[in-house]
């Protein structure tokens, strides 16, 4: 597999971004969202690095787009959401693609009442945003192609690799 962010890279980025948004949140109690299950690996390794009184809850994004043509119907299920009302909210997720899920998810958690809405990605894909919307956190910028591993999978492999990949036959 063609190596695309090699893990130690990832681990260098994912602690300045901690250390910036341990800095933007300090004062402020933060609730950590990220959505399952492509957030997993980054969100286990940013809140180590974040010392701040700090909650984790998670919910569920699902887009239905078995072929990358049709246009996708996303069903956010969040039953192991707490109460977030007037809770600062920082979403966290693998990678910003078209821009669909974030903006139904941040607006999702608005209407559950979120004081705040800041949002961090581990990758943003270039050239693929439909939907206008800026992250506050951005890992890295990467070219139009599928990628695995740090919790990002294929067909639900690949997720536990420490490296973010290009799968030798897409992309
Ligand atoms: P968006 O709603 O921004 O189009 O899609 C975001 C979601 O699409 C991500 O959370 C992820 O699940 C999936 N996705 C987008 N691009 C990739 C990619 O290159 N690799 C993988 N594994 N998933 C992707
Ligand atoms: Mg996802």
């Amino acid at each position: 597999m063609e190596v695309l962010i090699p893990a130690e890279r990832i681990q260098t980025r994912v602690a300045e971004l901690a250390s910036e948004i341990a800095r933007d949140y300090a004062g402020t109690p933060v609730t950590v969202v990220g959505i399952l299950t492509g957030c997993l690996v980054f969100t286990a390794d940013l809140i180590r690095h974040i010392n701040l009184p700090l909650r984790v809850a998670f919910v569920t994004a699902s887009s239905y787009r078995g072929m990358v043509t049709l246009p996708g119907k996303l069903e956010i299920r969040d039953e192991l959401l707490p109460d977030i009302t007037g809770r600062h909210i920082l979403l966290l997720d693998d990678i910003l693609d078209t821009g669909k899920t974030l903006t139904r998810v941040v607006a999702h958690l608005i209407d559950k009442g979120a004081a705040s809405v800041k949002v961090g990605v581990l990758l943003r894909k270039m050239g693929r945003q439909e939907v206008p919307f800026e992250p506050d956190y951005v890992g890295f910028t990467i070219p139009d192609k599928f990628v695995v591993g740090y919790g990002l999978d294929f067909n639900d492999e690949y997720r536990h690799l420490p490296y973010v990949g290009v799968l030798p036959s897409a992309g």
